[in-house]
């Protein structure tokens, strides 16, 4: 009789990026095309959120054709921002917004052509002159200003920004606090991902398609599920967390 042994294919995970449980497992390895590597992708049981740990220094080059992007879907996100600020106007009374990774600033152009007061943040440093140059609008060059943001906007934008930052919790914290300080509202959006998505990339392992979540994973560092953004909105101290789901995918948030 030989010896039963076991290699189970088991990597320890980090506790969960986004809810802090230890219930995580290592998922599989997914490829990042851009650096070629392959980095850890990590599964919380508890959330269903998917996260891994590579964070991405994207060359100069690439910030460029990053802030083109934008520009070359500025014709489909118009219809887009004036559903979303019909909706959100029906709403409450927006009379100002800021934006969190506003890239070469579509909404806030529409934004301002409408009368309001708006402030845009965005850390690639290719997006400033080209908004500058686009639509005579102004970049702050960071992830976001709190401590600077003493002044009331009514509304915080943050659209397929969360993401791509190391640190989720941090940023809603932010989001939670100004919110809470002025009695603004929040707009959250993500690319979320479902069971589904999550299988088809487990048999797939390489997506072939932009339209799949999985497939700019040198960028995409966090996968929600939508469960797990909801509960994290409620632990930061949400009263609101309502599914909105107008031109983008997302969430309205009140604190
Ligand atoms: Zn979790």
């Amino acid at each position: 009789m030989g010896e039963i042994t076991t290699k189970a294919p088991f990597m320890a995970a980090p506790r969960c990026r986004f809810c802090n449980s230890e219930y995580t497992t290592y998922f599989r390895d997914i490829p990042l095309r851009r650096i070629k590597q392959n980095a850890p992708l990590y599964f919380c049981m508890v959330c269903e959120c998917m996260w891994h740990p590579q964070d991405c220094v994207e060359p100069d080059d690439q910030l460029k054709r990053d802030a083109e992007w934008h520009i070359s879907v500025e014709d489909r996100n118009t219809p887009w921002i004036n559903n979303f600020l019909n909706a959100a106007v029906a709403r409450k009374p927006i009379k100002s917004f800021i934006e969190i990774g506003c890239g070469t600033s579509t909404m806030r152009s529409i934004g301002r052509e409408r009368g309001m007061d708006v402030i845009g943040y965005d850390t690639n440093p290719v997006a400033a002159p080209i908004a500058l140059a686009r639509h005579n609008i102004e970049i702050q060059p960071c992830l976001w200003g709190h401590d600077t943001l003493s002044k009331k906007y009514d509304l915080v934008v943050c659209i397929s920004t969360l993401e791509h930052v190391p640190d989720p919790n941090g940023l809603i914290h932010e989001i939670a606090t100004y919110c809470k300080r002025h009695g603004s509202a929040a707009f959250v959006s993500v690319p979320f991902t479902c069971e589904r998505s999550q299988w088809h990339f487990l048999l797939e392992p390489v997506p072939k398609d932009i339209s799949n979540p999985y497939y700019l994973s040198d960028v995409h560092i966090n996968h929600f599920s939508r469960h797990g953004f909801e509960q994290m909105c409620w632990r930061h101290g949400a009263t609101k967390v309502d599914f909105f789901p107008r031109g983008w995918i997302g969430y309205w948030l009140e604190f």
